[in-house]
């Protein structure tokens, strides 16, 4: 049987019409953007465009957007690279981050600073009122994602803007699991936010962060000019090419996608005979993760590749490792070691969802015997 793919929260394949629109830029237009010659200025103008598809997709101007290597530089710049224009020595995170967020806090801490966190709901959320009692008038950042990896928790970003602004915070949000269902827009606060290409349907490698015009952030790698001199390194043209076009895309095709992932999903869970799917104040289908009592996660999910359905224990980062996914246990959900999260996306089948699911039937039950 070909495996059955039910992990796109790691990774999703590259579309075909994003393969199409970078081809060329590894063959015929191969140049490089900073050459001041008319062939570098093709290359450049391929980059400009991509740059302004990926700020109309966020509401932002092109002149806010920097191409990264991903979710985790975007991440790793704006926590340690915004904090040098203020005196202030204390961090929000929340304790539903992804990995990157935990390791730049660490750094942070040995920098000095006090690292507060705030602690989701039964069902997820990181409440305006949470993050009211952790805040402080020596809060230089607060960081809260957008979608939780191993949920789809979506959180009241707008709010906590809100509410970081009037403690005279900045407020840094990654948007990495939010492109494919949600509508991003930083009108809604956020004076950073991080992008990941290859979740949803560019290559892996390639990402953004958008920096709100006048926030101080300072240059995350010195070297050339490349990207107004905070990012230096030659530009990805192929990769950055194709995320423009797949975030494009991810937003022309957000209401069938949606409606596609939420039939399979309830397809799959519907079928399913034993477990408990973790429910939510708020999520999107594209992600669920379910606690079966009694059996480990990393086991279930050991069993299930065997058996040739793909999926994790929580985020790929740190999958092989078979850790608690940490957003649960920050939850409180109740045997936390025990969750497996399926993820699904636009080319999940019917047909898949329903075979899936008899398969983690049937494997739970072995397990269990
Ligand atoms: N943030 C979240 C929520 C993620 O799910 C991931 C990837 O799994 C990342 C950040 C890291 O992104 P990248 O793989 O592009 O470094």
């Amino acid at each position: 049987m070909k495996p059955i793919y039910l992990d796109y929260a790691a990774t999703t394949p590259v579309d075909k019409d994003t393969l199409n629109a970078a081809l060329p830029y590894f063959g015929s237009i191969f140049y490089n953007p900073s050459s001041a010659h008319s062939l570098g200025r093709k290359a450049a103008s391929a980059v400009e465009r991509a740059r302004e598809k990926c700020a109309a997709a966020i509401g932002a101007n092109a002149d806010e957007i920097y191409f990264t290597s991903g979710g985790t530089e975007s991440i790793n710049w704006a926590m340690k690279c915004a904090l040098s224009d203020t005196n202030k020595k204390r961090v929000v995170i929340s304790a539903i981050e992804h990995d990157s967020v935990f390791g730049c806090s660490k750094t942070l801490e040995k920098l000095g600073y006090t690292v507060d966190t705030v602690m989701p709901t039964l069902g997820g959320t990181i409440t305006p009122q949470a993050l009211k009692a952790v805040i402080t008038p020596e809060t230089a950042l607060v960081c809260v994602m957008t979608v939780n990896n191993q949920t789809g928790a979506i959180q009241p970003v707008k709010e906590l803007a809100e509410i970081s602004h009037a403690a005279g915070s900045l407020f840094f949000t990654d948007a990495v699991q939010a492109v494919n269902s949600t509508g991003l827009d930083v009108r809604d606060g956020a004076d950073m936010l991080a992008v990941s290409g290859h979740k949803f349907y560019a290559p892996k490698g390639v990402g953004f962060l958008y920096v709100r015009r006048g926030t101080g952030i300072e240059p995350f790698i010195d070297g050339g000019g490349q990207e107004r001199e905070m990012r230096a390194g030659t530009v990805n043209v192929p990769a950055v090419v194709a995320m423009g076009e797949a975030i494009e895309k991810a937003r022309s095709c957000r209401k069938d996608n949606n409606a596609r992932i939420k039939l399979v999903s309830d397809i799959f869970l519907s079928s399913l005979e034993s477990g408990k799917p973790i429910e939510c104040d708020n999520k999107i289908d594209d992600v669920t993760s379910v606690v079966f009592d009694g059996v480990k996660g990393g086991r279930l999910a050991v069993a299930l590749s065997m058996e040739g359905v793909c999926c994790s224990v929580g985020s790929a980062c740190s999958a092989g490792s078979a850790v608690t996914p940490l957003a649960l246990v920050a939850m409180g959900v109740e045997n936390a070691d025990c969750a497996i999260r399926f993820s699904f996306g636009k080319d999940t089948t019917e047909e898949e969802a329903r075979l899936a699911a008899q398969t983690v039937n049937r494997v739970v039950k072995n397990l269990m015997s």
